[in-house]
């Protein structure tokens, strides 16, 4: 039997939180009553420094019941920050986490098969959206247009999962020895290794109020997943400076028939040609500083440069 732990940020969510954790309180007790489940597992809900009455609801739902404990941060930091909160809060005391978000977008009859999936011996299990039926074709464009553009520019993420997926035990602990500041918690949890696996589930509409997350604040996500994780714009600084510079070369051959054969204005030659190099060296140098740059950007993260998953001794 698996002791588990659900983390929940949540951020002004005083319109969604009895309902959600009516829902909880009635998926844990089928889940106790049928053995999936220990007795004192429990849902943690994290309060992202909200600004209504998130926190007194909290308050109220763990004097009433046990399952129900509670995190409050200082002041609004994010929902990656907060979900690292409620993981930190959870680890070290039970068998498996779950993340999820307060406003029952995410399928919660999906965490039985998490928990299947982690007593068949995977470690992390990703929730993953296998129909976008209920988003607006412009959100369901730009959210898989977010998916495939991350993985291009070299910050691995498995397509279309978000931040509902199961951690186990040796997963989580693993977790907090990556120590960056920057987090970007769904292209670091493929880092950490292990054997995966993935629960697909039908994300809902959310249950009442609004959303968190603004166009604007996805742009800021995608933007700081990529610069957090991956130094391939960089590199393409530099493959752009040698294109350049091939092209110059091209130029300089065309240009020199141009003159040879009597059809180049005078001066045109040499100008065109020296753009074209400048261009293309001064890019070449960017990128060549930008290496150095990524280099102290991956080191100062100071992430494990293995885990162990077995040892045999
Ligand atoms: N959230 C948070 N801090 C924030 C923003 C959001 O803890 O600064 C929580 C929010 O309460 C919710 C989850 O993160 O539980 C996902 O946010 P939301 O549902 O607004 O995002 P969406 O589903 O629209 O992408
Ligand atoms: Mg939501």
């Amino acid at each position: 039997m698996t002791k588990l732990f659900i983390v929940i940020p949540c951020y002004n969510e005083s319109e969604v939180l009895f309902e959600t954790s009516k829902r909880l309180k009635e998926k844990f007790t089928e889940l106790i009553n049928n053995k999936n489940i220990t007795a004192d597992s429990k849902v943690i809900f994290v309060d992202d420094g909200s600004q209504d009455n998130t926190w007194e609801i909290i308050e109220q739902l763990h004097s009433k019941d046990n399952l129900f404990s509670g995190c409050k941060l200082s002041r609004n930091r994010g929902h990656q920050n907060a979900l690292l909160a409620g993981l930190y809060c959870a680890k070290g005391n039970c068998d498996a986490v779950i993340s999820m978000d307060s406003d029952l977008q995410d399928d919660i009859n999906a965490i039985d098969d998490f928990i299947r999936e982690y007593e068949n011996g995977y470690e992390v299990v990703y929730g993953v959206r296998n129909k976008r039926e209920k988003d607006s074709a412009f959100k369901r464009v730009t959210a898989e247009g977010f998916y495939k553009f991350m993985n291009f520019m070299g910050a691995e993420v498995v397509f279309n999962h978000a931040d509902y997926r199961l951690l186990g035990k040796n997963a989580l602990e693993k977790l907090f020895e990556f120590k960056e500041v920057n987090l970007f918690l769904r292209g670091l949890v493929p880092l950490i290794g292990y054997k995966s696996a993935k629960v697909y589930y039908e994300r809902n509409e959310r249950f009442a109020g609004k959303s968190k997350y603004p166009l604007k604040k996805m742009l800021s996500f995608a933007f700081d997943g990529i610069s957090s994780l991956s130094i391939k714009p960089i590199k393409m600084i530099i493959h752009l400076g040698i294109i350049f510079v091939f092209i110059s070369l091209i130029i300089l051959i065309y240009s020199l028939i141009s003159y040879f054969s009597g059809n180049a204005v005078s001066g045109w030659t040499s100008l065109i040609v020296s753009i074209w190099a400048i261009g293309g060296l001064n890019l070449i140098a960017i990128g060549i500083i930008g290496e150095y740059v990524g280099k102290v950007f991956l080191e100062t993260k100071q992430r494990p440069r293995f885990i162990i998953e077995e040892e045999l001794k």
